[in-house]
């Protein structure tokens, strides 16, 4: 999966559970919206694969068409 740091837009490293960034020395929790309304997706994991599931009608989600966004994450 690529994601890239929502500052400095360089590809982020995936790091025991969230994602950092090298340049900006920061690190990010990853949230996946819906593209229609733009509201938190629920996450629904099976057999190693994720599906996206939007809880305000909108259905399953195509991975292709989720938006991820990213906020800084706190390690402690
Ligand atoms: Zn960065
Ligand atoms: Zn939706």
């Amino acid at each position: 999966m690529d994601a890239f740091c929502p500052v400095c837009s360089q590809p982020m490293n995936w790091v025991s559970g969230h994602f950092h960034c090298e340049p900006c020395q920061t690190s990010y929790t990853q949230t996946a919206l819906c593209p229609d309304c733009h509201q938190p997706l629920q996450e629904l994991k099976a057999c190693g694969a994720v599906d996206y599931f939007c809880q305000n009608g909108h259905g399953m989600i195509s991975k292709k068409r989720v938006q991820f966004t990213y906020s800084p994450y706190s390690q402690e």
